[in-house]
C-alpha cells in the first residue's frame, strides 16, 4: 500500500536552489553543458521510471525473496524484467565515460538516481549498486585485455558485479582475509577460498557476473598489505562456466529481495587487477562515493517511511488535540496532536539536512575528478572527513527515525500492511556494511581528525564559518575547541579517542546539519506561502529536537577528557 513517490521538487529544489549544482557544474570543462533543464529532464525521467517499474515490485520482493536451489538462486517475480529494462534505458551508465559508452553526467546526478531506487526498492537496488564501483575499479586498475573484455558491459550493467571482501572470520578487519591466489603458468591465478555475505553473488537477472575478490599470493605477507584484487566471471569468454559456487544464501532479518551469497571459490581461474598487495587500495578508489552512496540509501529509506507516517497522519482520527494548528484540517487527526507532529517534523529535518550534505558531498567527489589546485584539494579534505559521517549519521537515522515514522501508525506500523516495518528491517543493514559505523566514526576521529593534529577539520569548520550568519557559529567554535581537548587528552590516555569517536562523530554531524539547514534557509529568504508551509515546521524542530544533542554529545566527550587514563584500563 502507498507506494514511495520520488520527491521530485524536493531533489530539483536542493540542487538548484540550496546548491546551484549548475553553476558549479559550468566551472567543471568536463561538464560544462550540463544545465538546469538537462538536470530536470534526467531526474524526472529517473523518477519516473523509479515509480512505475522499481517502487511496485517492493512487497513482493519482501515476501518472495529471492531462492535458492542447487546453486542457482532466483529472483522474485518482476525482478529480471524490470533490471532489462534499467540497464537498456542506459541508466547504470549514467556518470561512466563517453568513450566506455557512458553518458558522462555529473555523479551526483547518479547518486541522486539511487537515492530514489533504495527508497523505492531497497532489495532490487542491492543488484546494481554495487556497479558502479566495479566499473571504476576495472577502469582504473585492470589491464587493457581484462577491460576489453568486461569494461564495458560493467559499464552498461549488462553483466553485474560483486564486491568480495568478507569472510567468515575476517569482516571489519579485511587483514585476517585467507582466500589464496596461486599464480599459473599461463599468467592467471587459481583462486580458493570462500567469501559470506556477498550481496548479489548469484542470481538470474543478467547473463553474468563479474565477481572482484580480494585474496592473498602464497608469498604475500600477513595483513592488509598482503591483499591483491583479483578478477573471475561467471562465465569465461568462451561461455564456459567459472569454478564459483553459490553455496547458500543468508536468512535475515530484511533485504528479503537481495541474495546474500555464501561463494566457494574451488581454483577459479582469475587474472590479478592491479598491481600484488595492492588489492585494498584498488578498492579505496571507489570508497567515498561507496560510503556516500550507502548514505543515500538512508535518507532515502528514511524519505519512504516519512512519506507513508505523513499520508496515515492525515488520515486518521483519534482525540482532539489539545492546542489545534493553523489551518482547515479537522482538530482529531493525529497530525494535530503535538507529539505526532514533533515526531513527523523531527524526520523531515533530517532528510532534508541530510539531502543537502549528501549532495554537497557527491558535488565534492565530481570535483575531486575534474578540478585542479586548491578546489580540488578542498574537495578532497572535505570527503575525506564528510563521507564517513554522512554515512553513519544517515543510515542511523534511517533505522531509528523509520522507527519512530513506524510510531505515528501507532499498531497498523507493526503490521505488513503500511510497509513501514519492511522499510525499518530493510534499513538496519546499512549501519554495518561498507564498514560498521563504528569504524566510520574511529576512521573520522583516529585518522583524519587527529594525525594533523585537527590541521584538516580546522579548515573544514573554517569553511563552514565562512558560510554561517555571525550567531550561528558558536557550535563550530565549540566543535573547534572539544577537538584540541580531544588531541590533548589522547596524548595521555591512548584509548581515548576510541571511546569517543562516535558522539565526536555525531557533534560534527550536527554541526554539519545545521549548516545544511542554514543553507536551506538562505534559498529560501523570501519564501511564498506553500514554502514557508512546507519548510518552516522542520526548519523549528531541528532547532527544538534535533540540535539539543550536540550539547550532550559534548558533556559525554568533555568528561571523558577529564577522566584520568588509569582509570580507562
Ligand atoms: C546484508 C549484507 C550484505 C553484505 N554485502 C557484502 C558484500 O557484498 N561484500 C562483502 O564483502 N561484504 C558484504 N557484507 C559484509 C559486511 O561488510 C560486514 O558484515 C561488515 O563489514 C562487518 O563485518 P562483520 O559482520 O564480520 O562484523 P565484525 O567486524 O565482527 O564486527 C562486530 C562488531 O564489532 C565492532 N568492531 C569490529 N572491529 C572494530 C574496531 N576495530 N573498533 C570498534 N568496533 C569494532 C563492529 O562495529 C561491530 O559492531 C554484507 C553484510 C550484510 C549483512
Amino acid at each position: 500500500m502507498n507506494h514511495y513517490q520520488a520527491p521530485v521538487d524536493d531533489l530539483l529544489f536542493v540542487l538548484q536552489q540550496v546548491l546551484d549544482a549548475p553553476a558549479q557544474w559550468q566551472a567543471l570543462p568536463a561538464y560544462a553543458q550540463v544545465d538546469a533543464g538537462l538536470m530536470a529532464q534526467v531526474l524526472q525521467e529517473a523518477a519516473k521510471f523509479v515509480d512505475e517499474v522499481v517502487a511496485p515490485l517492493s512487497r513482493t520482493g519482501d515476501e518472495v525473496g529471492a531462492q535458492w536451489h542447487q546453486g542457482a538462486v532466483t529472483m522474485p517475480p518482476g525482478f529480471k524484467e524490470a533490471y532489462q529494462a534499467f540497464w537498456q534505458a542506459g541508466w547504470p551508465s549514467l556518470s561512466a565515460a563517453p568513450e566506455d559508452g557512458g553518458q558522462g553526467l555529473p555523479a551526483v546526478l547518479a547518486q541522486v538516481l539511487y537515492e530514489m531506487l533504495s527508497a523505492a526498492n531497497h532489495g532490487w537496488t542491492m543488484a546494481p549498486g554495487l556497479l558502479h564501483g566495479a566499473y571504476e575499479c576495472i577502469k582504473h586498475h585492470a589491464s587493457d585485455a581484462l577491460q576489453s573484455q568486461y569494461l564495458r558491459k560493467v559499464a552498461s550493467g549488462e553483466w553485474l558485479a560483486t564486491m568480495c571482501l568478507t569472510e567468515p572470520h575476517a569482516g571489519s578487519d579485511l587483514g585476517l582475509v585467507r582466500t589464496k591466489a596461486v599464480a599459473q603458468p599461463d599468467g592467471s591465478f587459481a583462486l580458493s577460498g570462500t567469501k559470506i555475505f556477498i550481496s548479489g553473488g548469484e542470481h538470474d537477472l543478467t547473463d553474468n557476473i563479474v565477481h572482484l575478490v580480494l585474496a592473498r599470493l602464497p608469498d604475500a605477507p600477513a595483513g592488509p598489505k598482503g591483499l591483491s584484487l583479483f578478477l573471475v566471471p561467471k562465465f569465461y569468454p568462451d561461455g564456459s562456466r567459472s569454478e564459483v559456487h553459490c553455496e547458500r544464501i543468508e536468512e535475515k532479518m530484511g533485504l528479503h529481495a537481495s541474495p546474500t551469497c555464501v561463494m566457494r571459490f574451488d581454483q577459479a581461474v582469475s587474472w590479478l587487477v592491479g598491481e600484488p598487495g595492492k588489492g585494498l587500495a584498488a578498492m579505496f578508489v571507489m570508497m567515498n562515493a561507496a560510503r556516500l552512496h550507502v548514505a543515500l540509501q538512508g535518507v532515502g529509506l528514511l524519505d519512504a517511511a516519512w512519506q507513508k507516517a505523513h499520508a496515515y497522519a492525515h488520515e486518521r482520527r483519534q482525540m482532539r488535540a489539545p492546542v489545534r494548528q493553523a489551518g482547515t484540517e479537522p482538530a482529531d487527526l493525529i497530525a494535530q496532536h503535538p507529539a505526532v507532529r514533533r515526531m513527523l517534523d523531527t524526520q523531515r529535518a533530517w532528510v532534508d539536512g541530510a539531502r543537502v550534505l549528501a549532495y554537497t558531498t557527491a558535488l565534492e567527489l565530481d570535483r575531486i575528478q575534474h578540478a585542479q589546485g586548491p578546489a580540488k584539494e578542498a574537495a578532497q579534505r572535505w570527503c575525506a572527513l564528510v563521507t564517513p559521517v554522512m554515512k553513519a549519521v544517515c543510515t542511523h537515522q534511517a533505522f531509528h527515525g523509520g522507527s519512530d515514522c513506524l510510531q505515528v501508525l501507532g499498531g497498523h506500523g507493526y503490521v505488513r500492511e503500511w510497509g513501514v516495518e519492511q522499510i525499518v528491517r530493510d534499513a538496519r543493514v546499512a549501519m554495518i556494511y561498507e564498514g560498521t559505523n563504528e569504524i566510520q566514526a574511529i576512521d573520522l576521529l583516529v585518522r583524519k581528525v587527529l594525525p594533523d593534529g585537527g590541521m584538516a577539520l580546522g579548515a573544514l569548520l573554517d569553511g563552514l564559518l565562512h558560510d554561517l550568519p555571525q550567531a550561528a557559529g558558536a557550535r563550530v567554535e565549540q566543535l573547534r575547541a572539544l577537538t584540541h581537548s580531544v588531541l590533548k587528552a589522547a596524548a595521555q590516555d591512548a584509548t581515548l579517542p576510541y571511546r569517543v569517536a562516535d558522539d565526536y562523530l555525531r557533534a560534527l554531524g550536527l554541526v554539519l546539519l545545521d549548516w545544511a539547514w542554514w543553507r536551506i534557509r538562505r534559498a529560501l529568504h523570501n519564501p511564498s506561502p506553500e514554502q514557508a508551509q512546507r519548510w518552516l515546521a522542520p526548519a523549528q524542530a531541528l532547532d527544538q529536537w534535533v540540535l539539543p544533542e550536540f550539547e550532550m554529545r559534548c558533556a559525554i566527550i568533555t568528561q571523558q577528557c577529564a577522566r584520568p587514563a588509569s582509570v580507562s584500563v
